[in-house]
């Protein structure tokens, strides 16, 4: 039987796997991939033998590293990045939690110091019982991702 191509595979680029459902409308924002001129093909909801529901994110023609995967990780802790060249797998790289994350998130707390000025966001990363907890270093507020709505631009 000749195998044909899948409309989904791609020469060139990431594949990010295991994204728990819901969460990849989160990632695109998060990684700043809406101000570039990449292709990307989004699957929400798909059926997941392992996760019960996934979403899947295809970039074509970038390449992700273990930085992004850091910033995966806050919202799809499961998450696997395919390295795809020449329609393979090159690389997997499995999103890890960073222990702290800079400038990207901004804290929802309205009377933060980070709210005001031009500081630079920091948050302090934890996890307890599979849950994020997001700790603000200026207002030493803790955050679930579910409240961190907004990232810098
Ligand atoms: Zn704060």
């Amino acid at each position: 039987m000749k195998k044909t191509l899948s409309v989904s595979a791609i020469n060139h680029g990431t594949v990010i796997d295991h994204i728990d459902a819901g969460q990849a409308l989160k990632l695109i924002p998060l990684l700043k991939l809406n101000h570039d001129h990449y292709q990307i093909t989004i699957g929400l909801n798909l059926t997941s033998t392992l996760m019960g529901s996934k979403d899947i994110i295809k970039i074509n023609d970038l390449h992700l590293t273990e930085k992004e995967a850091a910033q995966i990780a806050i919202f799809a802790p499961h998450a696997t990045l395919n390295i795809i060249d020449d329609y393979s797998v090159i690389r997997k790289i499995k999103a890890r939690l960073p222990q702290e994350i800079r400038s990207i998130l901004i804290c929802p707390n309205k009377n933060c110091i980070t709210a005001h000025e031009t500081v630079e966001s920091l948050f302090h990363v934890s996890s307890f019982k599979n849950k994020v907890h997001l700790h603000c270093n200026y207002c030493e507020k803790i955050f679930s991702k579910h409240e961190i709505e907004e990232y810098s631009t």
